[in-house]
């Protein structure tokens, strides 16, 4: 291992993405060197991972799962935390130089903080953290000076696509969407489709909670947000287009007319590995682009009748700070019930966009301010107030009152 390796805090290392960056981290060993690495409960994978990259520490969030695993990460050596508290403690370790954020939800956002500042570098997966954080995060950001660059395969090629040119010059951003196993199909055959049918997604691996939302349309309509206050950009300078073979990922009009486009295969890796050497660029470990034999690249208008819920994240920026936080606590609510079959998909598709209609009607501790949040707590009650919101609903709207 190289003196000069950057030393990573990886939240999320069982997840898709976490996965996918220690693929990267092993094609270079000499750069990297994951000092720490967080998962939920999947201590299997996540003894396997402290076997072969001997982390300084890892943790484990769940409970159950540290009293299940801790004998093995004693017998192996590897110091194990648990709870969700000690996350702000790992971000902030002293050799720690860069915190990879590939935990889903909304629950990477207090470790997110605390990593911005510590004055660590930030490389983030986790689009759910930025769309609920949304300017807080960003003005943290701003005020700390750290870099902060996205993981995400749209975003990280608008990131790249922007170096061309200076942000006055800047006339419109396009975020690519593959549209989904639903992309042919029609409104009414989308409320009837099966789980399997939802999680077999096309084009892209994801963990499944973005399997879903990316059946939904609802995971660019995050990244729509997510893209609005990372770029420091207004909604209708964010457009998105379906493009069914996820080559283009995302692209940036300037002001003269020219239109640049990052292109790739659809993996991860090579988003992952650019925010770990941005700018600089090192020998890649995805398989080449070879356009000819791909023959043709699509793109098509989002279809709004069906995938009617792309739009809410406009309304979402279009209205109070508190709105794209009910968005996102509704969604993630929602899907959660999807995955433990609580609800069907069609049950999904019509709940999300009833409860987002219906977020000024939330009674209860929290209450709707217009004054911009100065402290994660007070987004963290509006997010735990939603949840609640869209659970009720769950309870209203069994599987069967749907199907
Ligand atoms: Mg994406």
């Amino acid at each position: 291992m190289g003196e000069d390796a950057k030393n990573l805090c990886l939240l999320g290392s069982t997840g898709s993405i976490g996965r996918t960056a220690l693929r990267v981290i092993r094609a270079h060993p000499d750069r990297f060197r994951p000092l720490v690495l967080v998962a939920r409960s999947r201590g299997d994978i996540l003894l396997e991972q402290a076997r072969e990259f001997k982390p300084k520490a890892c943790v484990l969030t769940d409970q159950d799962a540290v009293i299940k695993y801790c004998g093995d990460f004693t017998a192996l050596g590897v110091e194990l935390l648990a709870e969700e508290d000690c996350l702000r403690f790992v971000v902030g370790l002293d050799e720690v130089d860069s915190v990879v954020c590939a935990m889903s939800g909304v629950a990477g956002l207090i470790p997110m903080e605390s990593a911005i500042r510590a004055g660590k570098e930030i490389l983030f997966a986790n689009k759910e953290a930025l769309v609920v954080g949304g300017e807080y995060i960003m003005r943290l950001v701003r005020d700390s000076g750290v870099r902060f660059v996205p993981i995400d395969s749209e975003h990280s090629a608008i990131y790249q696509c922007l170096l061309a040119g200076r942000r006055d010059e800047v006339s419109s951003i396009t975020l690519t969407a593959s549209g989904g196993p639903f992309l042919r199909s029609s409104p009414e055959q989308m409320s009837s489709v099966t789980k399997e049918q939802v999680m077999a997604h096309p084009t892209w691996e994801m963990g499944p909670e973005v399997t879903v939302n990316s059946a939904t349309m609802m995971n660019k309509a995050l990244e729509v947000i997510e893209a609005h206050f990372l770029f420091g950009l207004p909604p209708e300078k964010i457009r998105v287009v379906i493009h069914p073979q996820s080559i283009v990922h995302g692209l940036v009009e300037f002001t003269d007319g020219s239109v640049l486009a990052q292109l790739s295969p659809p993996d991860m890796a090579l988003a992952v590995q650019y925010a770990l050497t941005a700018p600089e660029r090192l020998a890649g470990v995805v398989e080449a682009l070879d356009l000819a034999a791909i023959g043709k690249l699509e793109f098509l208008e989002p279809d709004e009748q069906r995938f009617p819920l792309l739009r809410l994240s406009y309304e979402a920026l279009g209205g109070e700070w508190w709105e794209p936080v009910a968005l996102n606590a509704i969604n993630e609510t929602l899907v959660r019930a999807f995955l433990a079959d609580e609800i069907s998909f069609g049950a999904l598709l019509k709940l999300i966009p009833d409860c987002f209609k219906r977020r000024n009607e939330i009674t209860g501790e929290w209450s709707p301010s217009a004054k911009e949040p100065d402290c994660l707590d007070e987004i963290l009650q509006a997010d735990t107030a939603f949840r609640r919101f869209a659970l009720s609903s769950v309870k209203g709207h069994g599987k069967r009152d749907i199907e």
